[in-house]
């Protein structure tokens, strides 16, 4: 496929906007080349600038769980546009998209709406230390819950230390609050708390993890993250952000039939608009200005369009109980085609998946936290990743992302894919 105007429009972008990108994942920074930037898109289909068809396997990240432009949430869009785009002021909707948002979702009183994952992510955990009255928290090695400093943490040489940042303007103060423990490890979480006794406010998990690529948790391993919270008086905090309203209506609270203490959400909740959302039961999200002392606010929080968009976008997934079945065994299909073609290849690879999220990774052996993820082999992922561009696929341009599967995705879209991977794997 030729790329000639993406890459034109790439080098005009890297004149004015920081690596041509406003968001880091969107350059191919991990798989070389340059980005594609996007005209349109459609269902599962992205239309480039060159006029190439792209089969989309990351629907921006999430967001688009029932394919691009689809066309309730975008009259939902089109028709309160019309009617102002923020007030700043209280709306009827927000209260609408609250409600159903909380009918939806296990153990959860109220919302509040904010304009990202990485906001809502940062309001929870400021949330659990005022409620706490404690400083500390607990975070796993590969998670992401945005961009704010708390989360931007790695493991220095062992993963039981305190944390140190991974970004300059992260300070050692903040870098000292957060600890890392091994996903999937109780035993290490465990040893934190007791190392840290009374001084933990919460852990912040993804249920299931979407930024290493998709690592599902161990047997028993969130059941027993709860028991230990509820031991030492620690809130449990789903960051939900990924997997909330695409593993099941109640996300994977539902799924895995566990309950957290705080609740994050992003992606599908704003149908494609920019969204976040933290949730809780009444006594913890009670603490929040303007009833409790702990301040959170937002200009554009609850605004009209993001509404809408959420709106449209939840009221589809909680009548039509049967999207996320359908979406399982689509999701499953291309993992049973994925694992054929590339076996018949001998090309040695581990895919997990649970639900809709799915991810290839390049190495034998267990997927289960970062450093088995790390594991992989880069060199032929990338090699993967540009014979499937090249094929008209796209999946996100690192190994250490989920594929996000969405409901446009047709069989035949499937077989195309699978076929195409047989093409690719025979060039690894
Ligand atoms: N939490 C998780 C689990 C995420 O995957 C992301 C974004 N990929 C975030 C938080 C941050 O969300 P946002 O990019 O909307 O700030």
């Amino acid at each position: 496929m030729i790329y000639t105007r993406s890459s034109a429009l790439f080098v005009q972008a890297e004149k004015v906007i920081p690596g041509g990108v406003n968001s880091p994942v969107r350059a191919f920074k991990g798989v070389g080349g340059t980005p594609i930037f996007v005209k349109e898109a459609k269902g599962a289909y992205l239309y480039d600038e060159d006029g190439n068809r792209l089969i989309d396997y990351i629907n921006s990240w999430g967001p688009m769980i029932l394919g691009h432009a689809f066309e309730p949430v975008v009259n939902a869009v089109i028709e309160k546009a019309k009617k102002g785009t923020s007030f700043g002021m209280p709306t009827e909707i927000e209260t609408e998209i609250a409600e159903l948002a909380v009918s939806m979702v296990p153990n959860i009183d109220k919302i509040r709406f904010v304009n990202s994952g990485t906001e809502a992510c940062m309001s929870a955990v400021r949330l659990a230390r005022g409620f706490t009255g404690k400083d500390k928290i607990i975070k796993f090695a590969g998670c992401y819950h945005g961009h704010s400093d708390s989360f931007l943490i790695q493991a220095g040489s062992g993963a039981s230390t305190f944390g140190t940042p991974n970004s300059p303007g992260v300070t050692k103060g903040t870098a000292k609050d957060t600890l890392l423990a091994r996903y999937n490890d109780i035993d290490n979480v465990n040893e934190l708390i007791q190392a840290n006794k009374n001084e933990i406010a919460c852990i912040i998990i993804e249920p299931v993890a979407g930024n290493m690529g998709c690592i599902p948790p161990a047997k028993g391993f969130l059941k027993a993250l709860r028991d230990l919270c509820d031991a030492n008086d620690v809130l449990l905090v789903f960051d939900e952000v990924m997997t909330g309203f695409r593993l099941a209506k109640g996300g994977a609270q539902e799924l895995y039939n566990i309950n957290a203490d705080i609740v994050c959400f992003g992606k599908v909740i704003g149908g494609g608009l920019p969204v976040g959302a933290f949730a809780a039961r009444n006594e913890i999200m009670n603490q929040l200005a303007p009833l409790g002392p702990v301040y959170q606010a937002g200009t554009l929080s609850g605004n009209p369009l993001a509404m809408a968009a959420g709106l449209a976008m939840l009221t589809e997934l909680n009548t039509k109980d049967e999207i996320f079945e359908r979406l399982a065994r689509k999701t499953e299909y291309l993992h049973n085609g994925i694992t054929k073609v590339l076996t018949g290849n001998n090309i040695t690879h581990t895919i997990n998946r649970v639900g809709s999220m799915v991810s290839v990774h390049f190495d034998e052996g267990a997927v289960i936290d970062f450093e088995t993820a790390a594991k992989g082999n880069n060199e032929t992922f990338k090699k993967f990743f540009h014979g499937l561009l090249n094929e008209g696929i796209y999946i996100a341009p690192s190994a250490f992302e989920t594929w996000f599967i969405t409901d446009a995705l047709t069989y035949e879209d499937l077989d195309f894919t699978i076929n195409a991977i047989n093409k690719v794997a025979k060039t690894l």
